[in-house]
């Protein structure tokens, strides 16, 4: 493994016993960890090696733009079966590291593995000013829901995998090459803008939902302002995964423009105060009728 690029922060790191890092002094260190395996996050007949690589560094970074940090290093621990090609784990290693690259975050360590199925577990370390990461618990009745980008997309392009469609796995292609929204989260927290922040990664009912019970609080969301990718259904928007568009909540008075850094930014409803009765997430339609959501995220490859 290479580690490709440096970043300031990382003082030593593959070629020793650990990994040294010094954090800027009064930055926090944000902690998160993935694992992809074989089968339920990829396939090896639909996903070239390189966006396997690319979609589990995804995750990571997709987690720290959700706290509107900055990447620091990723650590990589590889389980490989024996007869694995040599091509397809360096096609891993090529999306993964050029992604790193992307936002330089080196490759700081990691561990290798012999493995009935590849897995693939990565650690993406960041930072934040102290006290100033965005969490899921701050959002408050009253404050609006936003989301970035257009959601279902992903969902699509498996969708279409599932049924038997050839698919070009193209750079551009947010499921097979998903861009985490790191500098649009960093901006976010700078300007205080975020009363709470969480990535789209299961899916926006069950993401929002997380949100709402970290705040004690309920939500509605308006089914016609949802921004529904090209080729993507509504179900999908709303149940759909891997995204890794960001959702937030900010006050009411908050007023942000149509896009940011180039990416839409659409207010999909509102919170409301916690209700047993009405349940976590609520629907209006364009009637203005409102019914409670039931809850699905993407269960990806489960079913099969
Ligand atoms: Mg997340």
């Amino acid at each position: 493994m290479s580690a490709a690029v440096g970043n300031p922060a990382l003082l030593r790191g593959i070629g020793d016993d650990c990994a040294i890092l010094r954090l800027t002094a009064g930055q926090e260190l944000l902690i998160t960890t993935d694992l992809c395996v074989e089968g339920v996050h990829f396939r090896r007949e639909w996903h070239p090696p390189r966006s396997a690589g690319h979609r589990c560094l995804a995750r990571g970074l997709s987690d720290i733009a959700a706290m509107g940090g900055e990447p620091v290093a990723c650590f990589l621990s590889l389980g490989l079966p024996d007869l694995l090609p040599q091509p397809w784990a360096n096609g891993f290693m090529r999306g993964l590291l050029a992604l790193a690259g992307q936002f330089k975050v080196p490759l700081a360590g990691g561990d290798t593995s012999r493995s009935d199925n590849i897995i693939a577990d990565i650690e993406v370390l960041g930072q934040a000013a102290s006290g100033s990461a965005v969490l899921r618990n701050g959002a408050r009745p009253g404050d609006r829901i936003f989301v970035t980008g257009e959601l279902g997309g992903s969902a699509a392009a498996l969708k279409g995998l599932y049924v038997g469609n050839k698919l070009t796995a193209s750079a551009r292609h947010r499921h097979f090459y998903p861009m985490p929204r790191l500098d649009l989260g960093r901006w976010l927290r700078q300007k205080k803008i975020p009363s709470a922040m969480i990535d789209l990664s299961d899916g926006l009912s069950i993401d929002l939902a997380h949100v709402c019970q970290e705040s004690n609080v309920a939500a509605v969301i308006d089914t016609a302002a949802i921004p529904v990718a090209r080729r993507a259904s509504l179900d999908l928007a709303m149940h759909g995964g891997e995204d890794y568009e960001l959702l937030f909540t900010a006050t009411q008075r908050t007023r942000l423009p149509a896009k940011i850094m180039d990416i839409p930014i659409t207010c999909i409803g509102e919170i409301q105060a916690a209700s047993s009765r009405r349940g976590i997430v609520q629907v209006r339609d364009e009637t203005g009728r409102v019914r409670p959501l039931k809850l699905a995220g993407w269960e990806h490859f489960r079913k099969i």
